[in-house]
């Protein structure tokens, strides 16, 4: 089963993948903890990456696409996967669905407000969650992912599950989807 979740920081993609992983024994992958990790190299490209990921600005498709293909070809992934950040363009969505595909997406929708609210309660150890990359990423969402939405929406293939639930009353909303 290829799944993606998408939604805004904070609307809990991560709680929901993992548990999904769990549930379904499919690999979760998230597209930015990937880069946070490779941002954490002394190289050219990590530092580069460090600088982007902290402006709140995302990585060029080019660049994502690269990354994120390899990973997808690595073994673990052949026989599905839970996708939290990826695809977030359209550009990405049009050379994923060539490439790999999905089988259902899943929109974890939750206000901007509640997402900052939320953010703004836990603990986090990222550097990269400052205020100002937190709101020039939700604001790149409603410019630029909610193409993604619109993209699987006309496919059929999306479902918009309200993320401001409860974890298990969300998490039980994407499994009715899931396995219909
Ligand atoms: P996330 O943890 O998903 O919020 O991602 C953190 C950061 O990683 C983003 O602000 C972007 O800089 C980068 N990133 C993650 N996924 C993507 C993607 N699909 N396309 C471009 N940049 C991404």
């Amino acid at each position: 089963m290829k799944i993606v979740l998408i939604g805004i920081q904070g609307a809990g993609k991560s709680t929901q993948g993992n548990l999904l992983s769990q549930e379904y024994n499919i690999p979760y992958l998230s597209s930015g903890h990937i880069f946070r990790q490779m941002s954490k190299s002394k190289t050219k490209l990590g530092r580069w990456l460090k600088e982007t990921l902290n402006s709140g600005a995302l990585v060029p498709d080019e660049t994502t696409l690269d990354i994120i293909f390899e990973y997808l070809d690595k073994p673990e992934y052949a026989n599905g996967y839970i996708l939290d950040g990826f695809p977030r363009t359209l550009a990405q969505a049009k050379a994923f669905k060539e490439r790999n595909g999905v089988d259902k997406v899943v929109l974890i929708d939750v206000d901007d407000k509640e997402a900052l609210w939320r953010i703004s309660g836990r603990v986090s150890d990222r550097e990269d969650e400052t205020l100002q990359a937190i709101r020039k990423r939700i604001s790149l969402f409603h410019e630029s992912t909610s193409t993604v939405v619109e993209y699987y929406q006309d496919r059929g293939i999306l479902i918009r599950v309200d993320g401001e639930q409860d974890v298990d009353d969300v998490f039980k909303d994407i499994k009715k989807y899931i396995t219909k």
